[in-house]
């Protein structure tokens, strides 16, 4: 089998990183870039550190900082329009996945026009935009590694999917001392969303060998690492770990795909306004228990290298390694505070008016076709 790989074409990584910036800039021969931030990073003074240490380099930098949490069509608008009259040549995308995943909607609305809509899932956007530099502030989606953007249609509701390689930022900066502000439910939510995309894309019908290694490597730093990195913040080694942990996962995942949870939790998120790595927890232990009789040694594996069993095949039965992956799931739930679905008021009365609505939206994303189990 010969598998197509995309990766950011350069990234810094370690403490500190993001004093690389200006190197990268003129690596990729960005002269006029314009930053997509979360507000937060205007009020932590994140933007303004960027700007003035790269006033030497470029003394017309353009700020878009209205980035939406979880953004959909309308909230980029602005910014494609500041792009394009300013004349913008590349994207310093500062934030979490909702900054990146704008910044990359504005990238391609700015070079090529046209309306999301026109881009999403089955389409593959191969066509080439403006540069991104992402520098991730949360450790969780891997958007900075991933060939993926997720936009909300705001006329149908649908958290739209779209893919391909010319979503991928030509540069990446994991810089693990941009998210030691991270506060604890953002921690939490994140890093759950990061071990959702590490299972993913290992038990995923399109996995392949390279996918396997970075999803592995993923699952080994995040087990031992994400309550830590939610409960103490000041754990610089934890906080080194998610952040790494998260960027392999969406390399992972971007190479090989999602499956059911994130099939279903994209019309969850929407329609009730749950965090996107909060209904992605909410579900894993869920499907997991689901899809388990769809790839029996695959889940094996996974508990072993979240560090729950000894080699796989070597001592106990699949059926052990399963009982103890589930009862993990629930552990991590429990400790990080994930509420249960009906404490979050999703009932089925609730969603009984929408749930075509909501299978229809899944399945078009064509995640789940990718499970393990595929429903029926
Ligand atoms: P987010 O970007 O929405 O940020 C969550 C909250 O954390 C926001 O309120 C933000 O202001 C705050 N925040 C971010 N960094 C901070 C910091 N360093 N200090 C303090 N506060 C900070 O959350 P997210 O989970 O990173 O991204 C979610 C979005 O990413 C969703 O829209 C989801 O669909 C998408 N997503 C994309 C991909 C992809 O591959 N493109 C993968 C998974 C999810």
């Amino acid at each position: 089998m010969t598998v197509d790989i995309h990766l950011p074409s350069i990234m810094k990584v370690g403490g500190g990183a993001i004093s690389q910036l200006q190197d990268m800039l003129a690596t990729l021969g960005v002269k006029r870039p314009c930053i997509i931030a979360d507000p937060i990073m205007v009020t932590l003074g994140k933007v303004e550190n960027i700007t003035s240490s790269l006033s030497a380099y470029a003394n017309d930098i353009q700020v878009f900082s209205d980035v939406m949490p979880e953004p959909d069509d309308r909230s980029i608008d602005g910014a494609v329009a500041l792009v394009k009259q300013q004349q913008c040549d590349g994207l310093i995308a500062l934030g979490g996945g909702s900054a990146i995943d704008s910044a990359k909607a504005i990238a391609l609305l700015a070079t090529h026009g046209g309306h999301m809509r026109d881009y999403k899932v089955p389409r593959v956007v191969s066509e080439q935009s403006i540069p991104i530099i992402a520098i991730p502030t949360t450790a969780g989606t891997g958007s900075e590694c991933t060939r993926v953007t997720v936009i909300s249609d705001s006329q149908s509701a649908e958290k739209m999917l779209c893919m391909g390689p010319g979503l991928m930022p030509k540069a990446a900066i994991l810089d693990y001392e941009l998210t030691l502000s991270v506060p604890y439910r953002v921690a939490a939510d994140t890093g759950l969303d990061a071990l959702t995309h590490a299972i993913e894309a290992y038990v995923s019908r399109k996995s392949n060998p390279f996918s396997d290694q970075q999803a592995i490597a993923a699952m080994r730093l995040i087990a031992p690492h994400l309550i830590a990195a939610c409960k103490n913040p000041d754990d610089i080694k934890a906080k080194e770990a998610m952040m790494l942990g998260a960027s392999l996962a969406g390399l992972a995942f971007s190479n090989a795909s999602v499956a059911l949870v994130h099939g279903m939790s994209r019309p969850l998120g929407v329609h009730f306004h749950v965090p996107h790595g909060m209904s992605n927890a909410m579900l894993l232990p869920l499907v997991t228990a689901y899809s388990l009789s769809g790839s029996p040694s695959k889940y094996a594996e996974v508990a072993h290298h979240l560090g729950l069993t000894c080699e796989p095949g070597s001592t106990g039965t699949h059926e052990d390694a399963h009982e103890k992956l589930i009862d993990f799931l629930h552990h991590l739930n429990r400790e990080l505070d994930v509420p249960t679905m009906s404490s979050f008021g999703i009932e089925k009365a609730s969603y009984d008016n929408i749930i075509e609505l909501m299978a229809s939206q899944a399945l078009a994303s064509g995640s789940p076709a990718n499970n393990p189990k595929v429903p029926k």
